[in-house]
């Protein structure tokens, strides 16, 4: 299976330990460029700077082939920034400017607010629908989901708060599995990807 990481900006050698040891038989491409998206079966959007990765996405070519990828179909997994990335929309953040997004997740977010207090932290999330009652979720000056929409499902909880959601081989995350040694949010969605393209 040909699993690409977007490698512009972000938690880039995370992600690729992370897939390698969730699947050792998966080819990992590293997307820096428009010709890296051929034949990808399935993507990940890393953790980082939204802001940056929005302005390298436009730099190096990526934003409309990439969002043209999205649009027919390819399975992503956006962990923070990356969800921001795909969400529908951002609720604005006060006195800092967003990011553009490409959008594809019916969800609403807003970036940083947790407070800075409590920039990062380590909580239990609930995956249910994934048959995972318990997973160390990290979270790093993470996005909030304010509104999910008819189009997206939510899949994961930190409480009773929504902390990742779907719309179908779409998922964005609030926290960051590839921190963790805990290979079963990946697994679970590089089954699906391939359940996809088989
Ligand atoms: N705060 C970052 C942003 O707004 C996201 C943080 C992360 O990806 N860990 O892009």
């Amino acid at each position: 299976m040909k699993v690409g990481v977007l490698g512009l900006q972000g938690d880039v050698p995370e992600h690729r330990r992370a897939i390698t040891a969730a699947d050792p038989t998966a080819t990992l491409v590293t997307v820096r460029s428009p010709a890296d998206l051929a034949s990808l079966e399935a993507l990940f959007l890393p953790g980082g700077e939204s802001t940056t990765m929005a302005r390298l996405l436009k730099l190096s070519g990526l934003w409309t082939p990439l969002g043209a990828a999205l649009s027919a179909g390819l399975p992503v997994l956006a962990t923070c920034a990356g969800l921001i990335l795909l969400s529908d929309r951002l609720e604005p953040t006060e006195g800092a400017p967003d990011p553009p997004t490409l959008g594809g997740i019916d969800v609403t977010v807003k970036r940083n607010d947790y407070g800075r207090q409590r920039e990062s932290f380590e909580a239990t999330v609930r995956l249910p629908e994934l048959g995972i009652p318990a997973f160390p979720g990290v979270f790093i000056r993470a996005p909030r989901i304010r509104r999910v929409g008819p189009a997206a499902e939510p899949i994961a909880w930190q409480g009773t708060e929504v902390v990742g959601l779907r719309q179908g081989l779409r998922w964005g995350l609030t926290f960051h599995p590839e921190l963790s040694d805990d290979r079963r949010i990946t697994r679970a969605f590089l089954a699906a990807a391939r359940a996809r393209s088989q």
